[in-house]
């Protein structure tokens, strides 16, 4: 493209007021505010401007009704929501990447009652004046974990860091090598001790860790003994950890306080499921734990949050320190949380309703039966018979960082073709709206079945329909 082509292409962009006129980027307007329309305006002839003046293409040419379709789908994209629903068919239950549990329906309709008008988050009604946020919860935990207290904040790292600043800054915790974990986000036992004042004091080694470890490193700078979940990791092999009640006994023997980091926190005994290995929280308390946190949107199945339970005079600390309001739960958290609670008042009931445990519970025949008719439904879907489609044994995670190494049986569809790669089918449907999310194991697109809900294998089967439309036989 020579110089002269450059400046008349320059000449014929358009201005703003022109494109606006523009039948595109009017019907752009009935859509989108004003102001967002005339951001996509300017971005698209900047854009534009750029191809000319870089003379990339020698034989471009300025198409109007073109630059109208970009404008109204620029406008699209800077006019859409972030946070959008997706369609988990990981097969992770707890995935926390797409937001981990699904609350149950009552606690939505909770969320609305609760929020859609005021409420006696911080009121007093009994003496009418001023009240705490932090009783709202408090006794229905209480009431399922038998703990003296219970004090909720904004998520587990906020619960672990605030029991640490409180009960141990400037102070040495006495913590085992072989519990110094790392959960995805950063969020990091040694760091956190740091940023909150605490000394980590590690004791034993990578696989065994004896009670003689804890008993040596304890002197009078020692402010607390503390266990970690090893959630998402499992040490096997020679190995050695101490008990909760061996600690226990050492902490009361010392006048010390000992806290755990459940992480997940699960409230009802998941041994029938197939998962073992995860204690409840009343176990843990009546282990002898003075102090334990776990997370409300883990095995729980509630909302983000981070739960302290145990001990009053404890709890009653960390909820006089000021660092708590950088941490506080929200009324709409509480609204949640304290519905999802009141659903373990029958164990029946929670496994029912709260999705994260009807998830687990689901049955390899209920898991079979929902694949099977997502296969028919992909087969249906399937005009040109391009698919390969089969049903095929699998495992599900609970994920979250729960429960590692032990993965739930389930059944999976399996999607293949020889027109289209299981890497662009899984593109396609991450680009669905709504997205779809599976994975790809040698060379299949795979879905699970575990983790989908109402309806959503006709939304599947419709995007399916729509990528073979799409496909050149
Ligand atoms: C998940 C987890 C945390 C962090 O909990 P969040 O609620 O995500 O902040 C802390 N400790 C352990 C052991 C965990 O598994």
């Amino acid at each position: 493209m020579g110089e002269n082509q450059a400046k008349e292409l320059l000449r014929q962009i358009p201005g703003v007021d022109a494109v606006l006129q523009m039948d595109a980027v009017r019907d752009a307007l009935s859509r989108h505010p004003r102001r967002i329309v005339l951001d996509a305006i300017r971005e698209e002839l900047e854009a534009a401007r750029k191809r000319i003046l870089q003379r990339a293409q020698p034989h471009f040419v300025l198409k109007l009704d073109e630059l109208a379709h970009s404008v109204a789908q620029r406008a699209d994209r800077l006019a859409a929501f972030t946070l959008l629903p997706v369609i988990n068919a990981t097969g992770i239950v707890i995935h926390t990447n797409l937001g981990r549990s699904l609350l149950p329906e009552e606690a939505l309709a909770r969320l609305h009652t609760i929020c859609a008008g005021y409420n006696n988050l911080e009121y007093d009604l009994q003496k009418g004046e001023r009240g705490s946020r932090y009783v709202h919860a408090e006794s229905i935990l209480r009431e399922l974990t038998g703990s003296e207290a219970a004090l909720v904040v904004n998520n587990n790292a906020g619960a672990v860091f605030l029991a640490l600043n409180t009960l141990a800054a400037g102070r040495e915790v006495v913590v085992s090598r072989g519990q110094l974990v790392e959960i995805g986000g950063s969020f990091r036992i040694p760091d956190v001790m740091s940023s909150s004042g605490a000394i980590l004091k590690e004791v034993g080694t990578t696989n065994r860790t004896h009670l003689s470890d804890y008993v040596s490193a304890i002197t009078e700078r020692t402010a607390m003994l503390m266990k970690v979940h090893t959630s998402n990791y499992r040490i096997v092999g020679f190995t050695r950890e101490v008990s909760l009640e061996e600690l226990a006994a050492l902490g009361r023997e010392r006048g010390l306080p000992v806290v755990e980091d459940l992480g997940s926190g699960c409230f009802i005994d998941l041994a029938p499921f197939g998962l073992r290995g995860e204690t409840t929280v009343r176990r843990t308390l009546r282990a002898g734990a003075d102090l334990v946190t776990f997370s409300g949107d883990k095995l729980l199945g509630g909302p983000q949050a981070g739960i302290m339970v145990g001990r009053r005079e404890l709890i009653e600390k960390c909820r006089k320190n000021p660092i708590t309001r950088a941490l506080r739960v929200d009324k709409m958290t509480l609204a949640v949380l304290e519905t999802t609670l009141r659903l373990y008042r029958d164990e029946r009931q929670a496994l029912e309703k709260i999705p994260t445990l009807r998830m687990i519970a689901l049955s390899p025949e209920q898991l079979n039966r929902s694949a099977c008719e997502l296969a028919a439904a992909l087969q249906h879907a399937d005009r040109k018979s391009v698919l390969r489609i089969e049903v095929r044994p699998g495992f599900s995670q609970v994920g979250g960082g729960s429960l590692p190494a032990q993965d739930l049986p389930t059944s999976v569809v399996a999607v293949r073709s020889s027109l289209i790669s299981a890497n662009r089918i899984e593109e396609f449907l991450r680009r669905n709206d709504p997205p779809i999310i599976g994975r790809i194991e040698s060379d299949h697109f795979i879905m699970d079945v575990r983790t989908l809900i109402a309806r959503q294998t006709e939304i599947i089967a419709a995007a399916f329909g729509r990528m073979v439309e799409s496909l050149q036989k």
